[in-house]
């Protein structure tokens, strides 16, 4: 039912204020729409926010159709080729789309000593459709007017700065959605939200953008879609998926609700969100819940950790990987922080800063010290035969130079001697995927594959990967779909009431 007192009237309203909110909110207003964005968080703190904000690019426009190719390969049929090419095409505009509002690409490198992060530029190479290609990665440049200290918050910062400056653009912080309205012809007309403990209506006279991200912090949908179990997250806890309910309500489908990017990292009960790991030197091994090494450490693509992590032991009744130990060693220890500085909430919003030589969280109980390895398997709860035998095996595996359990590689190869460092490992998301199934043109479909009208989706909320996430490619569909949204519901007539 339409509620019959407006609280607020506008041309497009956007649910959520990360990068898609974002990109729609500008896209839209620069096609004459006036736009209200409400956004749940009184301070945002969105999963863009956090993120390190890389973005994936073919190396240069001939790359172009392999790249299309290669990702339609990848994404086995989960999504269709028309909009995985519209991803592509819009990529290549996005750098001139990031100079108009005042930021620079350039290319980034993550820093040659990062081991345990792995991200190869094409994740799967080995396929025929990888053969040659070339993709770089791009971050925005940190300058005067882009002087954030992270990829993702200076992309942010860059949208709010530009969207304050428009007079046709509202934000209302503080402002959860809790549901969509649909009038009798069956178009999406505004949304109801909540503001100061009171609902109120925001008509939209052309459309409404759903951008509210994933379902990271949602405990009974992350038990229903995702494997393992738990599974915790380095985003932002307002991310609870409420679109997807809201969505569900008035009839839209799904899709990609099982996927996700998901990396190994510790959680300890202090913080809401997990910390990135981040391991600078190569004496370090992972053991399961048994003490069991289960895997080349150093060759897991860090979005993709989920798969292992999902093995099941159906006899023990349990994910024997869940927890994992990371076991590591004194230079380990002293060579840096083991958690990554530039990403993730507990950075952008609880400014933690993890301590240089680790010391602070050995203090705090996070990191468990030992003299030996029956000391630590007792401190770690481990079957002590085990793991003695686990650290034994692997320190003869460097003494021959040869991983031949795992086929880690020699470089990576460094026995391990006391005093020895141990934490737990958790699964850890960077974001879900699921969400409203929609077209290339950014519309939200029904379970028949029609559009909704008046109602569009970007961003995490609905992404367009359901198969295995290509790295560095939701930050880019962000922006693409979100100026293709705002776009798209701008262009509308307005509806007649
Ligand atoms: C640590 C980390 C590193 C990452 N690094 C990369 C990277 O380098 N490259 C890459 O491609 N991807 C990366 N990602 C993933 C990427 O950042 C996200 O997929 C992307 O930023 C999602 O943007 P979004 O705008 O769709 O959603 P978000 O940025 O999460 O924004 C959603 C917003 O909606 C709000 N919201 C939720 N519910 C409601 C509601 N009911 N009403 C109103 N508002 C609501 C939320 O509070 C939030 O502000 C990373 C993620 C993390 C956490």
């Amino acid at each position: 039912m339409i509620p019959q007192m407006v609280d607020v009237e506008t041309d497009v309203v956007v649910v959520g204020y990360g990068a898609a909110g974002g990109a729609a909110a500008i896209s839209a207003s620069d096609n004459g729409a006036n736009v209200v964005i409400l956004e749940k968080s009184k301070v945002p703190t969105s999963n863009s926010r956090c993120s390190a904000g890389n973005q994936m690019y073919p190396k240069d426009a001939s790359f172009k159709e392999q790249y299309k190719k290669y990702l339609h390969a990848v994404s086995k049929g989960t999504v269709d080729k028309d909009t995985v090419d519209v991803f592509v095409e819009g990529l290549l505009k996005n750098p001139e789309w990031f100079k108009k509002l005042g930021g620079d690409l350039q290319v980034f490198r993550f820093p040659p000593a990062t081991i345990s992060l792995y991200i190869p530029s094409v994740t799967y190479s080995h396929i025929p459709e990888a053969k040659g290609l070339q993709l770089e990665l791009y971050n925005l440049k940190q300058t005067e007017t882009c002087p954030e200290h992270t990829g993702g918050d200076r992309v942010w910062n860059l949208l709010n700065r530009n969207l304050k400056k428009r007079s046709n653009v509202k934000i209302m912080l503080g402002t959860p959605a809790k549901e969509l309205v649909k009038n009798d012809k069956g178009e999406i007309v505004g949304v109801i939200a909540e503001s100061q403990g009171k609902s109120i209506f925001i008509k939209a006279k052309k459309g409404v953008i759903m951008t509210c991200g994933g379902f990271e912090f949602n405990e009974d949908m992350k038990r229903e879609y995702l494997t393992p179990n738990p599974i915790f997250s380095f985003g932002n806890p307002d991310n609870t998926g409420d679109g997807i309910k809201m969505c569900q309500k008035i009839g839209a489908d799904m899709w990609h609700m099982t996927k996700q990017a998901t990396y190994l990292a510790p959680k300890v009960p202090d913080y809401e969100a997990a910390f990135v790991i981040n391991l600078l030197a190569p004496g370090f091994v992972y053991v399961d819940k048994r003490g069991r090494r289960w895997a080349d450490e150093t060759h897991i693509e860090c979005h993709e950790f989920w798969l292992p992590l999902s093995d099941f032991e159906c006899e023990d009744f349990e994910y024997p990987r869940v927890p994992t130990y990371l076991i590591f060693d004194e230079e380990v220890k002293k060579i840096g922080p083991i958690s990554y500085a530039t990403m993730g909430y507990n950075v952008i919003a609880n400014k933690y800063i993890w301590s240089s030589d680790n010391q602070a969280e050995i203090k705090k109980g996070w990191i468990v010290q030992a003299k030996n390895i029956p000391e630590l398997a007792k401190k770690l709860s481990l079957d002590e035969k085990t793991l003695v035998a686990t650290i034994s095996r692997y320190n003869e595996l460097c003494k021959a130079n040869k991983d031949t359990d795992f086929g880690r590689p020699r470089e990576f190869l460094k026995a391990l001697e006391p005093p020895f460092y141990a934490i737990s490992l958790w699964p850890c998301l960077f974001n879900t995927q699921g969400g409203a199934r929609r077209d290339k043109d950014a519309r939200v479909l029904d379970p028949d594959g029609k559009p909704i009208p008046r109602l569009y989706a970007a961003g995490e909320f609905g992404s367009i990967w359901g198969f295995l996430y290509q790295t560095s490619t939701n930050f880019s569909e962000t922006i693409i779909f979100g100026r293709i949204a705002g776009e798209n519901a701008a262009q509308l007539s307005p509806v007649e009431s």
